[in-house]
């Protein structure tokens, strides 16, 4: 797995930069318009960096993408995107690659986003798609679900959670400023979760 972090960086890049004048559009409406800007700094310093982070382990790997992410993405989405990863290292550390293992990696990300943003599910945000994907992960775990099978309810669940940003009034981050003129617009970063997170489940799945 860790030997594939380039490719998953690759299938990454691809769908932000198919999708950048509609998530540019989404955080212009309400937002500040820097989102997919700060995501995109981002990942051109992780693929700066993917010949090293591809010989490390997977608990330092994650580490590093975090702290990556944290010194050279910006906004609010940089250090909750940081911490996501710094998290998610953490929880890896000593556990073999399999699939329960990767959920509860990916559980202790969202986790951390939840804390250090101080939201959760329904507040237009995210984590409208992060905590829908990680509940229908661990579900699948508890099931003992085909990891292709979890893959595609995930997507799924992810999907639908960020279409459901549409319609909510944001409390958290600078769309809140806006009361009812956030109706109306999928948030920015439930989109690019969204976005990113069917992408590393395509990468997995055509393995
Ligand atoms: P900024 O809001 O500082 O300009 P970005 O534009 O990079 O940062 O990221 C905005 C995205 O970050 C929003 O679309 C939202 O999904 C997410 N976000 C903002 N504040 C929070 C929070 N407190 N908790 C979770 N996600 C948040
Ligand atoms: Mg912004």
């Amino acid at each position: 797995m860790t030997s594939n972090i380039s490719t998953f960086l690759s299938a990454i890049k691809v769908t932000l930069d198919t999708h950048a004048d509609e998530v540019a559009e989404l955080d212009q409406a309400i937002g500040d318009g820097d989102h997919l800007i700060n995501l995109q700094r981002g990942l051109d310093a992780l693929i700066r960096q993917a010949d090293e982070l591809n010989t490390m382990e997977l608990s330092a790997a994650l580490r590093k993408i975090g702290m990556t992410l944290m010194s050279t993405m910006g906004g609010a989405s940089g250090s909750l995107f940081g911490s996501m990863f710094v998290s998610m290292g953490k929880m890896a550390k000593d556990k073999p690659v399999n699939f329960t293992n990767m959920a509860a990696v990916f559980t202790a990300g969202v986790e951390s986003v939840k804390a250090r943003g101080k939201a959760d599910i329904g507040e237009k945000t995210m984590l409208d798609t992060l905590i829908p994907a990680m509940n229908s992960l661990n579900d699948s775990v508890r099931q003992g679900a085909a990891v292709n099978d979890a893959l595609a309810d995930m997507k799924q669940a992810a999907e639908k959670g960020m279409r459901s940003t549409k319609d909510m009034l944001a409390t958290k981050g600078r769309s809140s400023f806006l009361g009812e003129r956030a109706r109306g617009h999928i948030d920015a970063g439930a989109r690019t979760s969204q976005l990113m997170l069917c992408a590393i489940a395509d990468v997995i799945v055509k393995k």
